[in-house]
């Protein structure tokens, strides 16, 4: 079957985008979850989730590129999710439920109020992401945050587990911070933990460890990484990956490592946002669909 591109393209800075169309009405129709069967993205066309009416399509979209994108650059992998406040209700946010993020389509987004429960009640029958509450819990706390990304990055997991100081050596992860945050699950919830953010407690809990931060890891797990709209929250969680992996190779060069300086970091975090559209047009692009096939 013939399919147009059916990712609408993302201009400028996203959440601009993403409030410039609250209140658009478009016509939702239904992609049938049998067209899922690859990492080929086909994210037009619709949800058939209630709740969704009123939304700008390329909400959906995008958030479902990012699902591809992030698994396509190996950060995510079966594992971990996205999420991004609804435009039209800061208590709301949408997010896939319980799917592999290469598999993601339009049809398994649903909107959730910050309790991480499904505003829809048909959505209760769907088997939801346990974590959620990642989610919800950083969205009643941070205003700022607009998207929020769950990883169980590989790289990372290693600086969460070692106690080696986890601090930005590359001008694309100077978002980092001056050092980033390790949640510890133990220190509130026992050494026998499932490590999962798997109730509200636990989701507040991780939310006061990140803090201010954009990104905050989690010991024997992976991380989060927010941001300001859903192309720096995948900038951030991209980078923060290829940070630990650059890192780590420069730790093993046995020299000595020279991380950002504080004011390095204060110039690169203050402006990088507005180049985040660059990598993400060309993640996208490569996760979208022309003619039936992937590109
Ligand atoms: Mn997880």
């Amino acid at each position: 079957m013939n399919e147009e591109p059916s990712m609408s393209p993302s201009h400028g800075i996203q959440i601009a985008a993403m409030f410039l169309c609250v209140g658009c009405a478009f016509a939702l129709s239904v992609s049938p979850t049998s067209a899922r069967s690859s990492t080929i993205l086909k994210a037009n066309g619709p949800s058939a989730a209630q709740g969704l009416a009123g939304l700008d399509q390329s909400v959906i979209d995008d958030l479902v590129a990012a699902n591809r994108i992030l698994a396509d650059q190996g950060v995510l992998d079966a594992f971990g999710h996205i999420s991004v406040r609804d435009p039209r209700d800061a208590q709301h946010y949408l997010m896939s439920h319980w799917v592999a993020p290469a598999l993601v389509t339009a049809n398994d987004i649903s909107v959730y109020d910050l309790d991480s429960n499904p505003v829809e009640k048909s959505e209760a029958s769907r088997r939801l992401y346990s974590e959620r509450y990642i989610h919800g819990e950083i969205y009643k706390v941070r205003s700022d945050v607009m998207a929020i990304v769950h990883t169980h990055s590989p790289t990372v997991v290693a600086f969460g587990v070692s106690g080696i100081p986890f601090k930005p050596i590359l001008l694309n992860a100077a978002f980092l911070g001056e050092i980033v945050p390790v949640f510890e699950i133990r220190n509130q919830f026992g050494a026998d933990t499932n490590l999962l953010i798997d109730s509200p407690g636990r989701g507040m809990a991780l939310t006061e460890a990140l803090g201010g931060h954009s990104v905050v890891l989690m010991r024997g797990h992976g991380d989060v990484a927010v941001g300001q709209n859903i192309q720096v929250a995948v900038w951030n969680a991209y980078y923060t990956e290829v940070n630990a992996r650059v890192l780590q190779q420069a730790m093993s060069l046995g020299g000595h490592v020279t991380y950002l300086s504080p004011g390095e970091i204060k110039t690169l975090a203050e402006g990088y946002a507005r180049f985040a559209d660059r990598p993400w047009q060309l993640w996208k692009r490569r996760v979208m669909v022309e003619n039936g096939k992937a590109k």
